[in-house]
Order: C-alpha cells, then sequence, then structure tokens
C-alpha cells in the first residue's frame, strides 16, 4: 500500500469510525459481482464493492492476510455502514481461496476481528449473506 493509499485508508477509517459512534452496524457478506438491486444499502454498498475491486492489489485478505493477486482474486467483500446515516461503508475482501459460502465459521471469526477494531468488544449478528435468488 503506498504512502497515499495508506492515507486514505486511515481518513476512511477514520471517517466511517465518526459516522457509526452511537449507532448499530448494518452488515453483508456479498460474492463480487452480485447484484445489489433492491438492497436497502445499495448504493453505498455498490460505492464501497467497487473501491474495494479498484484497489484489491494493494489490499490483504481478512481471513488469510495474503495479498490479493490475479491468481489469488477477491471473491466476496464485508461490508459495514452505520444503519442510522448509511451515506458510507467500510468493505474487507475475502479472497477465492478462503470463500466458503457453505461454511462462514471461518469468515465469521475474521468478521469479527475486523469489526472489533471499530467497535472495540462488539458482538455481531451471524452474518447476513446478500442472495439474489
Ligand atoms: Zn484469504
Amino acid at each position: 500500500m503506498s504512502r497515499a493509499d495508506n492515507r486514505a485508508f486511515k481518513s476512511d477509517k477514520r471517517r466511517f469510525i465518526r459516522q457509526i459512534a452511537g449507532h448499530p452496524l448494518d452488515t453483508a457478506l456479498i460474492e463480487v459481482g452480485t447484484s445489489l438491486v433492491g438492497h436497502r444499502h445499495a448504493r453505498v454498498f455498490a460505492d464501497a464493492t467497487g473501491d474495494a475491486c479498484r484497489s484489491a492489489s494493494g489490499m490483504k485478505c481478512m481471513a488469510c492476510a495474503q495479498t490479493f493477486t490475479n491468481m489469488r482474486p477477491m471473491a466476496a467483500v464485508l461490508l459495514a455502514c452505520s444503519s442510522v446515516r448509511p451515506s458510507f461503508a467500510s468493505s474487507s475482501g475475502i479472497c477465492l481461496a478462503c470463500w466458503r459460502p457453505d461454511d462462514l465459521s471461518e469468515i465469521e471469526i475474521a468478521a469479527t476481528r475486523v469489526l472489533r477494531k471499530v467497535i472495540p468488544n462488539g458482538e455481531f449478528e451471524p452474518l447476513p449473506v446478500h442472495d439474489t435468488s
């Protein structure tokens, strides 16, 4: 991650923490390429997913901490936004090797670790997987 990317990441994190202060989080686990049409946070989640995919080469998988590459592409994204003021969402990618939608136990552990960076000691509901079928 370049110095400018690192500054942008820290700025985004501060902005996100300011927005969610005192409000519950809405989270979603979305497979890359899934349509968000009809989702209540479609716009902010689509923006965050697009940002995550465009900057994937500078990001690491939230489960295995390996850098995304063409051989280790991003397969899903954990999204979180304020349930009250959802104008911005955070995103964390999950690589294809770690993505197991039929068994989310490892992803749940990684998601709790990621979300506790913004809500220390937070307890989180099981991740809702966005399904358009
Ligand atoms: Zn991974």
